[in-house]
């Protein structure tokens, strides 16, 4: 059994071994969108988190506010690729992110990390399978209420709501949506009200021992239900289910995030919108969809399907989006050391690109892409709404 000086010990080899390849040529910093809200210090930037967590763990640093200082820059990742995908292109190559990664784990093995705000996300994901801070019981009767069809035996496709979409009230509209869509086209699909949050929170907040135990359980939950094709709505559980989820387990299980299943619904004709949505929409890229997926055009196709709706860009999209700021688990945590919000910034350019509907196909970008009209006074000029919605309404 290992103690948890071997656990350090192994986490901070694999972080100098990752690390190891930074030059420090900080090609990636201009593309960080944390450097972006920040006062201009190379330190709040991803060459910054680089090098600050290689010397804290070539060094061995102990130093508690040193340390501290650390964990609030290693946090503050919003884990949006964008540097990796630069250094890939530009650089090196390093994998950046694993050694965030690592070093919250390792972080949190030395009691430095979380961030105080993530502690309570982590004992709520422990003790009821989701970050909300809801009781597996009120998350059922919460479910029952969207009135989506139960998975049966005969169901083809799991539609997987994840946790906010579940029992956050605005997003539960994206939820809704689908469910109207799916059962249009005639797809014989249904939710499982037991499902467990897909462990996304747990893996970027750094408590990997959490994210196994979570998706062990949704696996034997998969497995029990005879689960074949899963159509998630948030691009996280796409990808961690895609990607983080022990592969010979997932065998056999098809994962879709829902606007590749619309696009797909689209090219058979088994949806055609009839009602026009007369409207200038801007589309927003999710990290994990567009930087993670390269689910880029796709969504935009779908978008572009609705008879009158005029399809307009943000400067930075696709491969190259602003981040919300929502991933990597800092749904849950605020920084001292930032000087703006993304969202807001994404929320101003659609305004002043004269879009009137801001679309997204990811429940935090939604939700902080709403907070940010609200906060920048332009609820009343820009509409946010899931992508899920816009077709939906233009059934
Ligand atoms: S681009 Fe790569 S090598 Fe250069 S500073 Fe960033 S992580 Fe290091
Ligand atoms: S993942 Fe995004 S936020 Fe994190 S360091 Fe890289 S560019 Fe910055």
């Amino acid at each position: 059994m290992s103690t948890s000086a071997d656990i350090q010990n192994k986490l901070k080899q694999e972080i100098l071994d990752t690390l190891k390849y930074c030059i420090n040529c900080r090609f990636c910093l201009p593309t960080c969108p944390r450097f972006k809200i920040t006062s201009g210090e190379v330190s709040q930037g991803a060459s910054g988190i680089s090098r600050s967590l290689f010397y804290a763990v070539k060094w061995d640093e102990s130093d508690k506010q040193i340390l501290n200082e650390l964990r609030d820059i290693v946090f503050s990742c919003t884990t949006c690729k964008s540097c990796e995908n630069a250094c890939k292109s530009l650089s090196t190559g390093t994998k950046l992110l694993d050694a965030i990664e690592k070093g919250r784990e390792l972080l949190i093995e030395m009691q430095v990390g979380p961030m105080p705000e993530q502690k309570k996300v982590l004992e709520s994901l422990y003790n009821h399978g989701n970050p909300y801070m809801v009781t597996a019981r009120k998350r059922k009767a919460i479910v029952k209420e969207l009135g989506l069809p139960e998975f049966t035996q005969d169901s083809e496709v799991l539609l997987y709501l994840g946790c906010s979409s579940a029992v956050e009230e605005d997003v539960q509209k994206t939820a809704i949506a689908m469910g109207q869509i799916l059962k249009r086209a005639g797809v014989n699909f249904g939710i499982l009200e037991d499902e467990t949050c897909c462990g996304d929170p747990a893996l970027k907040i750094g408590d990997s021992a959490l994210f196994e135990d979570l998706s062990r359980k949704n696996v034997e939950l998969f497995k029990k239900h005879n689960v074949k094709q899963i159509i998630t709505l948030s691009p996280h559980c796409f990808d961690t289910f895609s990607k983080k989820y022990p592969q010979d387990l997932m065998e056999g299980i098809k994962v879709q995030h829902y606007t590749q299943y619309l696009a797909e619904l689209i090219a058979q004709k088994k949806i055609t919108f009839s009602g026009a949505v007369g409207k200038k929409i801007i589309y927003h890229d999710a990290c994990y969809l567009s930087k993670y997926n390269k689910v880029i055009d796709g969504p935009r196709g779908v978008l572009k399907s609705i008879p009158g709706a005029e399809l307009v860009e943000f400067g930075e999209k696709g491969l190259d989006s602003l981040c919300c700021g929502g991933g990597g688990g800092r749904m849950w945590a605020d920084f001292e050391s930032e000087t703006g919000r993304l969202a807001n910034i994404r929320v101003g350019e659609a305004v002043e690109k004269g879009a009137q509907v801001l679309v997204t196909a990811c429940p935090w970008c939604f939700t902080n892409m709403k907070d940010g009209a609200k906060v920048m006074n332009a609820e009343d000029k820009l509409e946010v709404l899931g992508l899920a919605e816009v077709c939906a309404r233009a059934l």
